[in-house]
Formats: C-alpha cells, sequence, structure tokens
C-alpha cells in the first residue's frame, strides 16, 4: 500500500528534529508537524555530553558550534555560603551538604570527541535542529497542529492535522509521538500515569548582569551549570549562562510547597532565594530581561513506549525532574534508539510492536538509571554530595551527569546509593537519618 510519507513526526523539538535528520539520512520519506512556528522559547537550557554523539551523527554538530552557544565543562553544586565581614566564605546550617563540581573531561565516553557540552537559548538551538533536519529532506510543517492518529486501518497510520480551520489526512507506515509534555498519543491511547512521588513546580526567568564569580566555587568554573541548595527540602534553584551576560535562573520545588507559600509567583520566586543570601544579593543587582514562566505537572510516565505503527520519544515518552539536565539528551538519544529500529522496520516491512522492542528496553533502562538517581538525590542529598567526593564512586556519577545511561550494566553507585538509603531509612540513630528528605521513591523498584 502506497502511503504519504514513510514516517509522520508530531512535534519539531530536539526529539522530533532528531528523528526527523536521522531517517532523512537513511533515505526514508518523514513529515514534522510542528504545531509552533519557530523560533519559540523552551524550557530546558542546559545539555549534558550524552548529546554530542547525536549531533555528530546526524551532522547538526558544525551549525551547533557555529552558534556560539556558552560551552559547558562541568557541574557544581552549592550550599548556603553567607559571606562573613571580612569577605571569606562561612558555611552555616547546611554545611553538610558541601558543595561540589564536576569536569566532564574526568570520564571518556563512547562517540563523544570533546570535553564539552553546551548552555543554549532553546528557541535557537531547535530551530537550527529543525531546518538541519529539512536540509537533509525532512517536510516541515510549522504552525500545524496534529489532532489524533487513526490505527483502525491495520496497513497504516492516518495522522489528522489542522492548518487553521482546515483539518487534513495524512497517512504513513507509522507514527513518531515526539509532542512533549503534551503527549498526544499518550492521552490519546490512556497509557500517561502520574508520577507516584515527583509532583514538582519550577519557575524561571532569565537575568542580565549576574556575577557568576560570586556564586561560583572558583573562578575558572563560572560557566558550569549551578543547583544551589536551597535550605528548604526538596528546593534548589537552577543557574545557567545563556549568553556571556544572561544567565537563566530557575527555583524547582514541590508543588504544594508553592500553593501553602500562598503568594504570586513572583514574590514566591524571591521569597524562597532569599533563604540563599549570598545569590539572592547577586541577582538583586541584575536587570531581568525575560519574564517568569512557570512550568508543573511534568513528572509523568507510560506505561506502553511503543506498539504497532508508533513510538514515544522524548518528553512524550516520560519525563520525571530536571535536577541532572536529562531531558535533552533523553530526546536526542531515544531518536538515535528509535530510528536504528525503524530503519529496519522499513527494510523488513515489520512496524509491529515487537519491531521497537530494542528500542523500549534501552530506553527504559536507561531512564530507569536517571529515575533511580533522581529518587536517591532527592530522598538524601547529602549522599549525592559525599558520593561525588569518594573516589571509589566518582566516576561512576560523572558517567551518570555525563547521560552515559544507555548501553552496559546500571552504575555500581546507584546499587550503593539504595542500599545507603535504606539503611538510613531503618537506622533512626544514624547520623543521616535527619537528612532524609520528604519524597520517598520507591528507589528499589520503579515500575514504569
Ligand atoms: C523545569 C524544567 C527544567 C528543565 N531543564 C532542563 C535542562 O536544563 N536540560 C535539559 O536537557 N532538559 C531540561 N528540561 C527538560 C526539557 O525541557 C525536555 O526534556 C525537552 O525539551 C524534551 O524535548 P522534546 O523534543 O521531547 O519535547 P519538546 O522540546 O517539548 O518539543 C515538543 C514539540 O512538539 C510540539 N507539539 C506539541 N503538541 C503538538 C501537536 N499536537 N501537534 C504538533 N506539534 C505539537 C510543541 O510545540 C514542541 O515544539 C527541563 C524541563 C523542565 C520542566
Amino acid at each position: 500500500m502506497s502511503t504519504d510519507y514513510d514516517v509522520v513526526i508530531v512535534g519539531g523539538g530536539p526529539a522530533g528534529s532528531s528523528a526527523a535528520s536521522y531517517l532523512a539520512k537513511a533515505g526514508m520519506s518523514v513529515a514534522v508537524f510542528e504545531g509552533a512556528n519557530f523560533p519559540r522559547p523552551h524550557v530546558g537550557e542546559s545539555l549534558v555530553p550524552a548529546t554530542t554523539r547525536v549531533l555528530l551523527e546526524t551532522g547538526a554538530m558544525p551549525k551547533i558550534e557555529a552558534a556560539g552557544f556558552p560551552r559547558k565543562y562541568g557541574a557544581a553544586w552549592t550550599s548556603s555560603m553567607p559571606r562573613n565581614v571580612s569577605g571569606s566564605a562561612t558555611t552555616t546550617f547546611t554545611h553538610e551538604l558541601g558543595t561540589a563540581d564536576i569536569l566532564f573531561s574526568e570520564r571518556d565516553q563512547d562517540g563523544v570527541d570533546r570535553d564539552y557540552t553546551f548552555h543554549v537559548d532553546r528557541s535557537k538551538f531547535d530551530l537550527i535542529l529543525l531546518k538541519h533536519a529539512e536540509s537533509l529532506g525532512a517536510k516541515v510543517f510549522q504552525g500545524v497542529r496534529a489532532m489524533r492518529v487513526d490505527f483502525s486501518d491495520p496497513d497504516q497510520v492516518t495522522l489528522n492535522v489542522k492548518v487553521g480551520p482546515k483539518e487534513i489526512d495524512v497517512t504513513a507506515k507509522m507514527v513518531i509521538d515526539a509532542s512533549g509534555r503534551q503527549t498526544l498519543l499518550g492521552r490519546q491511547l490512556g497509557l500517561k500515569e502520574p508520577d507516584p512521588v515527583f509532583d514538582q513546580y519550577a519557575i524561571h526567568g532569565w537575568f542580565e548582569g549576574l556575577d557568576r564569580s560570586a556564586v561560583a566555587n572558583s573562578p575558572e568554573k563560572v560557566d558550569y551549570i549551578y543547583i544551589h541548595f536551597l535550605p528548604i527540602s526538596d528546593t534548589w534553584v537552577w543557574q545557567i549562562p545563556i549568553t556571556d551576560t544572561v544567565t537563566s535562573i530557575g527555583v524547582v520545588t514541590q508543588k504544594s510547597q508553592f500553593a501553602k507559600a500562598n503568594m504570586d509567583r513572583e514574590k514566591f520566586f524571591w521569597s524562597f532565594l532569599e533563604s540563599r543570601p549570598d545569590l539572592h544579593e547577586a541577582l538583586q543587582k541584575t536587570t531581568q530581561v525575560k519574564d517568569f514562566t512557570v512550568e508543573a505537572d511534568y513528572s509523568y510516565a507510560m506505561t506502553e513506549l511503543t506498539g504497532d505503527r508508533f513510538v514515544l520519544l522524548g518528553d512524550a515518552a516520560r519525563f520525571v525532574d530536571p535536577i541532572f539536565s536529562s531531558g535533552v539528551s533523553v530526546a536526542l538519544n531515544s531518536a538515535r534508539l528509535a530510528c536504528a529500529d525503524i530503519v529496519r522496520a522499513n527494510e523488513t516491512g515489520d512496524f509491529s510492536k515487537a519491531a521497537f522492542a530494542g528500542y523500549e528496553k534501552k530506553i527504559r533502562s536507561g531512564v530507569r538509571n536517571w529515575y533511580q538517581f533522581i529518587s536517591v538525590y532527592y530522598r538524601l542529598n547529602i549522599l549525592f554530595t559525599t558520593f561525588v567526593a569518594d573516589p571509589r564512586y566518582r566516576l561512576d556519577v560523572v558517567r551518570l551527569l555525563q547521560g552515559d545511561v544507555y548501553d552496559g550494566d546500571e552504575p555500581e553507585v546507584l546499587r550503593v546509593m539504595r542500599e545507603t538509603v535504606l539503611a538510613v531509612e531503618n537506622d533512626p540513630t544514624h547520623l543521616w537519618h535527619s537528612y532524609l528528605g520528604t519524597l520517598r521513591a520507591p528507589v528499589l523498584a520503579p515500575t514504569l
């Protein structure tokens, strides 16, 4: 049976555009339907090195390098360090959390040829990737919203799209859902499950003129991503360089904390930041150049990631929490892994769920590693900084922070972290018992 395209893709974010690039490069006919008109703003500005492999394989890397995004060589964590009168740093009640940082160059990673990744203005980054897919032969339709997918014909899928008031049907051998948190197919097919533990809330904006050195661990680390712990449970701040002078700042907390605070979002942002006087003071001297945006209800999973004639990629498949900047790398690597199966399916003509088993297995095990790392972090974040500082586990932690989670065995550090959490939970006299966070994820058995 002849169809309009081999593959139709819903969504032209990093997952959809990278999948389109892989498939177009493999000689398949592919169309991307993107509801927005690019460039459009998007949260998710700090990458991890696992994105490099995909940017190299799709051929997008030279364009990303040419765009001049700030290079990201590492990541750092800080806790409360108010300055004393003489200007030297003194630690206070969060002393035990300490500070930590890692360099990506500490560990080699398959398919990654450089010791940095990027912080990106997503409106520019996503546009480059989408244009790149187009340059490889993918058909890209912007301002065209996908409404639903009809699976009733066993030999093809029909995607219904809306252009202004007009609805059009497009046929293909299969559909890729890369619709991000809109989760088009997850909702249509009833696959979506809210996360049983995480229900986070984030508020973020851009600030011009932040003196990054005032809050950096040391001068040569000013352009790392910073995660600043706040002395409020389950709450932290991201600091991401967008340009030489513009910095993205976001506060992440439990949604219930925001509700409890009972104040407008701007007040909430500043009042939470006040708990870190060093950061608050530095930010007060800046000019806000992008309004606050709120993100909520973003922690969920899907009961199925593939099915007959469909796969889910990136946020359309799952999202949990931004603490380790994993989202874009999951989006890109889900495209990489799924497209290997899709190209094979096109050769054999078998687009059944079984044809995508390789993808489903790898992405599930990669995302399980992320989930466990995130769960341990929230349950006992003192463990995180302790393990970063422990030479026995440091490289395993670096591996996770590089996003190198899809191949090979589960990193040993995750097992040790889980066991430590259990030991601390079961021993009220343990020194760390009072540091247990309130979010108790099923670290031993995340199901989805
Ligand atoms: C608070 C917060 C902070 C984050 N920080 C980071 C970070 O620092 N680093 C990181 O890597 N990740 C981060 N993320 C995650 C990151 O934003 C996502 O994981 C990433 O954008 C996923 O890419 P995607 O291509 O799957 O989806 P998206 O980037 O969301 O792209 C989906 C696209 O689909 C389009 N679309 C949706 N529905 C339809 C439809 N029906 N028809 C047509 N088009 C449609 C949308 O317009 C959109 O362009 C963060 C997330 C949150 C919530």
